[in-house]
């Protein structure tokens, strides 16, 4: 078993909406338990041209899945739900990112462990302190507690939305 943590985010097209699918089918995925789903947040688009904001979450999954095949399935539910991959950081209906599985530290491109921008993203790491102890250390050694005051919250937004664990 490898706890593993997943970075939601949305968009397009009712992004409260696109979340909320998505954490329901992340918990029906195989040979795994959904643990624990953040508080929603808001945050201002990365990216080119002008964006709508993103909604973001983050949750907590006990998987027995390989990361290889946890990174297919994520994909395979971002299609689902109307991912077009066009333009790089472009808008989109939902974004699936494995931000560390276990303790695996890997540099492929194609999936790379833990996520390549975690420690810069205040609206990834602000939703991962809501799912794990700010004790998690990442595989480099450093924990949660260092990244979470080295990347100032700036104007990430806590909303009042809750998303259906299903844990
Ligand atoms: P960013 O990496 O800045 O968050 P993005 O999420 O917009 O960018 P995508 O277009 O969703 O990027 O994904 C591009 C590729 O990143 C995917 O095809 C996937 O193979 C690869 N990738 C590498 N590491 C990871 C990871 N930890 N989680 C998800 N995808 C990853
Ligand atoms: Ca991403
Ligand atoms: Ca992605």
């Amino acid at each position: 078993m490898t706890l593993a943590y997943i970075g939601l985010g949305s968009n397009l097209q009712d992004p409260y909406q696109q979340l909320k699918t998505s954490v329901t089918a992340i918990a029906a995925l195989p040979q795994s338990h959904l643990q624990a789903v953040s508080k929603v947040y808001r945050s201002a688009a990365v990216g080119p041209g002008e964006q709508p904001d993103y909604l973001n979450a983050v949750v907590r999954l006990e998987t027995e899945l390989p990361a290889e095949t946890l990174l297919q399935k994520l994909q395979h539910i971002e299609t689902s739900q109307g991912r077009v991959r066009q333009q790089h950081w472009g808008p989109r209906t939902l974004d699936l990112d494995i931000l560390l599985f276990g303790n695996c530290a890997q540099s492929d491109p194609h999936l790379t462990l833990p996520h390549r921008y975690l420690a810069q993203r205040n609206f990834v790491l602000y939703p991962l302190a809501d799912v794990c102890e700010q004790k998690l250390v990442l595989p480099d050694g450093v924990d949660l507690a260092t990244l979470l005051k080295r990347c100032p919250r700036g104007d990430l937004q806590l909303t009042e939305l809750t998303l259906d664990s299903g844990c």
